[in-house]
């Protein structure tokens, strides 16, 4: 299993893989631990200030779960890796914190025949969508056609509740390793979490005929970094 990003949203997910006792987990991240993300990148601690990310998770998860294999990749999911990132894995976690990214992944996933589930959180809210193998509708891009042409908010900006992002990994957690067990009914679904209201809402996304990823007429066929707003990729 390959989990994109050690954040808010990629660390219960680690942590809720390993202790599943059932997988090998690799982990995709280049970042360093900050101090104002540790109340909702629940592995890390006061003393990882400064420290790699990837250093601190998996040092945490083998204290956790030492059967766990981890592989830590220290780079970005980038068009040019992520072909070789791919290679060999059941299912994706996404837990980026850009469109960039979560777009990336989506068509890179899909032109590989993986299934991803994209976990995300923002302010109060939590979402986790999970797609099909193999091009299966419906896809991403059926949900968010493209990417924003404005930038986004994202938590440094406009911040986010730890617990939100600890639903958001846990239910991406949850829906990867029931697709693992064999369970494809929540292929083409989003789960929904409001922090405010405390409901989890799970709803079925209805595919766009004129998708670009898997539509009739689909045109992304290969991985081009100008697609991903000139490749500012980030996990
Ligand atoms: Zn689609």
């Amino acid at each position: 299993m390959l989990v994109i990003g050690a954040g808010g949203v990629g660390t219960p997910v680690a942590l809720a893989l390993a202790l599943s006792g059932s997988c090998r987990l690799r982990i995709v991240d280049d970042d360093e631990v900050e101090l104002s993300n540790l109340h909702r990148q629940i592995l890390f601690q006061d003393s990882d200030v400064g420290r790699s990310k990837l250093e601190a998770l998996t040092r945490a998860l083998r204290s956790h779960a030492p059967q766990v294999e981890v592989e830590a990749i220290d780079g970005r999911f980038l068009p040019e890796t992520a072909g070789e990132i791919l290679r060999g894995v059941a299912v994706v976690v996404d837990g980026s914190d850009n469109f960039a990214t979560r777009f990336l992944t989506a068509d890179a996933c899909a032109l590989a025949e993986v299934p991803v589930v994209h976990g995300a959180a923002l302010r109060w809210q939590a979402t986790c969508f999970v797609t099909g193998a193999g091009g299966r509708r419906p896809c991403y891009r059926c949900l968010f056609e493209d990417l924003p042409e404005e930038p986004a908010p994202d938590c440094g900006t406009a911040g986010v509740l730890g617990p939100v992002c600890g639903v958001s990994g846990g239910v991406a957690a949850d829906a990867a390793l029931r697709w693992l067990a064999g369970d494809t009914r929540i292929a083409g679904t989003v789960a929904s979490f409001d922090g405010h209201s405390g409901r989890l809402r799970r709803t079925r996304v209805q595919p766009r005929a004129n998708c670009s990823l898997c539509g009739e007429g689909a045109t992304i066929r290969e991985l081009d970094r100008r697609r991903y707003g000139g490749g500012r990729c980030d996990a």
